[in-house]
C-alpha cells in the first residue's frame, strides 16, 4: 500500500542518489558504515528509551518536498506539485512522531528543526500542534523554520510566529537572475523577498537568516558582492554563505562538470570578500552563519551543544538522521529514503529507521563529537572540555590520544594549536579532514561498504574514499 505515485516514489529514490547524504562522510560513523542490526537491537520494540535523567532531546523534522528542484541542491528533496502529497506525507509524518513520543516517555525536548526541502510548503501548524501535543516542549527552546521566498506569504508568517518559530531561514541561494536561471530556480523570488521579508518582520519574525551560495554558475565577483551588498542593506539577523561545491550526479553536474581549479579559486575569492563585507557591517562569524547577535545564531549551534553534551537528536521523516543519547550509548540512526517503505514501517506501527550504529566506547563518542563540533569550523577550548567525560578536565590528555591526527592537521596548515588547546580553527568546507577521525574499525566498515554499494550514492561514497590520502602517514608533530 502506497499513498503516493509510483512515480513520486522513483523521482525521490533518484533525489536521495543525488544527496550528500548518500555517501555521506560528516557524521560518525557515516551513514554508509551503519548496519542493520545495531538497529534492530536498539529501535525495534515499544519500551521507552533509555536516556539518562539529564538527558534532553532536539527533534528535527524533515519535509522532503519543494515546489521546483533547483539543478546545484544536494539536499534531500523532489519538486512535487500536488498537494495530495502533502497531506499524505504529513499524516505519516504525525505517525512517526506518535512512534516516537511513547519511547521518549515525557523526556524534555528543547528545540524544534523544521528542515527539508521545504516546510513552509506542508501544513506546518498541524505538525506543530502535533509536536506540542505529544512532547514535553521546555526552555530553553528553539524552533527553526526554513522557507524559499514564494513558499511564503503573510498569512503563513503569522502563523509561524503565532505557533512560536524563533527563527526563519530564508534560502534564496542567489541575488542573481543569470544565476537564478542556471540553478533552476524561479526568478519571481527577487520581486516575492522583500516584499515576504517586510511582512515576516510585521508579523513579529525578527531573526531571519538568509542562505546564499557563493560560486554558483554564472555568479560574478561582481554580481555576488552588490547580491550581498542588497542583502546587507536589509539587515537580516543572519546571513549565511555557503560555497558551491558540484555533487556528481546532480543535473548541474551534468551540465557543467567538475569545477575547475579557477573557478574553485573564485569561489573562494567570493566568500572571502564576503565575510570581509559582512563583517564591516557588523556581522560576526558565529562558527556557522554570520550573524549581528549571537542570541540569534543558528540553532544548529544549540544542536551542537547537545552534541557536545552528549544528548540526543531524533530524526523524524524521510531519509533523517538521528542521534539519541542512551544510558548505554549513543545510536547513531538514519531513516529509510524509500517512500514506500517509509509508509509501510509506519502502518506496521515500527520507526522507520533503516540503518543504525551504536557507538559505547570512550574513543569513538569522542571522536563522533570532534566530528560534529567540526562541521561548525571551529573548536575552543569550552568545546573540546565538553568533550571529556565529566570530571576529567586533562586537555593535554585528549591531545595525547588524538595527537596523530591533530598533528597532521597543524602539519597540513588545517589547524592552529595553542597552548593546550587554547583554539583551533579550519575552513568548514575542508569536509574531507573530517575523516581522519575515523577510526580502525569505523574504516573496516566503510570498505565492506565500498565493495558491496547498498545504493546508488555509495558510488560517490567509493570517488570520496579513495581519493586522497586522509590518514596521517606517520606520527605528527
Ligand atoms: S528549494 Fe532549497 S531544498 Fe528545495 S531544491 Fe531548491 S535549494 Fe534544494
Amino acid at each position: 500500500m502506497t499513498l503516493f505515485d509510483a512515480g513520486l516514489v522513483a523521482r525521490l529514490d533518484k533525489a536521495y542518489s543525488q544527496t550528500n547524504y548518500a555517501g555521506l562522510h560528516t557524521t560518525y560513523p557515516p551513514v554508509y558504515a551503519r548496519g542493520a542490526a545495531a538497529q534492530e537491537a536498539a529501535l525495534s520494540g515499544t519500551a521507552p528509551f533509555d536516556f539518562p535523567a539529564w538527558n534532553a532531546c532536539t527533534l528535527y523534522l524533515h519535509f522532503p518536498f519543494c515546489s521546483s528542484k533547483c539543478s546545484f541542491c544536494r539536499q534531500f528533496s523532489c519538486a512535487v506539485g500536488d498537494r495530495k502529497h502533502y497531506a499524505a506525507y504529513t499524516d505519516l509524518l504525525c505517525r512517526e512522531l506518535a512512534l516516537y513520543s511513547d519511547r521518549l516517555a515525557g523526556s524534555r525536548v528543547s528545540g524544534l528543526y523544521f528542515g527539508g526541502g521545504t516546510p513552509a510548503l506542508f501544513d506546518f501548524e498541524r505538525v506543530f500542534a502535533e509536536t506540542a501535543r505529544r512532547f514535553n516542549l521546555a526552555a530553553p527552546y528553539f524552533f527553526n523554520m526554513e522557507a524559499t521566498p514564494c513558499s511564503l506569504d503573510l498569512d503563513k508568517l503569522r502563523a509561524m510566529k503565532r505557533i512560536g518559530v524563533t527563527r526563519l531561514c530564508v534560502g534564496l541561494q542567489s541575488m542573481s537572475p543569470a544565476v537564478l536561471k542556471a540553478i533552476n530556480r524561479p526568478a519571481a523570488q527577487l520581486k516575492a523577498f522583500p516584499e515576504v521579508y517586510g511582512q515576516a518582520l510585521r508579523a513579529g519574525l525578527d531573526n531571519i537568516c538568509v542562505e546564499l551560495v557563493c560560486g554558483l554558475p554564472e555568479e560574478t565577483a561582481d554580481s555576488f558582492r552588490q547580491g550581498l551588498s542588497a542583502l546587507i542593506a536589509m539587515r537580516p539577523a543572519g546571513i549565511h554563505i555557503y560555497k558551491f561545491s558540484q555533487i556528481p550526479s546532480t543535473p548541474l553536474f551534468r551540465k557543467y562538470g567538475p569545477q575547475t581549479e579557477s573557478q574553485l579559486l573564485a569561489t573562494q575569492a567570493m566568500y572571502k570578500e564576503g565575510a570581509a563585507l559582512l563583517d564591516s557591517a557588523g556581522y560576526r562569524y558565529y562558527g556557522d552563519d554570520f550573524s549581528r547577535d549571537s542570541g540569534q545564531r543558528n540553532p544548529m549551534i544549540h544542536r551542537q551543544a547537545e552534541y557536545a553534551g552528549f544528548n540526543s537528536v531524533i530524526g523524524a521523516g524521510l531519509g533523517a538522521l538521528g542521534s539519541l543519547r542512551l544510558k548505554s550509548g549513543v545510536l547513531k540512526t538514519s531513516n529509510t529514503r524509500s517512500m514506500r517503505d517509509y509508509a509501510a514501517a509506519l502502518s506496521g506501527g515500527r520507526l522507520p529507521a533503516e540503518r543504525a550504529a551504536f557507538l559505547e566506547n570512550g574513543d569513538d563518542l569522542i571522536r563522533a563529537q570532534l566530528v560534529h563540533q567540526a562541521l561548525f569550523g571551529r573548536l575552543t577550548r569550552a568545546d573540546m572540555r565538553g568533550l571529556l567525560p565529566a570530571g576529567d578536565k586533562d586537555l593535554k590528555g585528549l591531545y595525547g590520544r588524538f595527537s596523530r591526527e591533530f598533528g597532521f592537521l597543524q602539519k597540513e596548515g588545517k589547524i592552529k594549536i595553542a597552548a593546550d588547546f587554547s583554539e583551533m580553527t579550519w575552513d568548514p568546507s575542508d569536509l574531507p579532514w573530517f575523516r581522519i577521525f575515523y577510526s580502525p574499525a569505523v574504516l573496516e566498515r566503510c570498505e565492506a561498504a565500498i565493495e558491496r554499494p547498498t545504493f546508488p550514492g555509495d558510488f560517490q561514497t567509493i570517488c570520496r574514499l579513495r581519493d586522497g590520502d586522509f590518514l596521517p602517514a606517520g606520527p605528527g608533530g
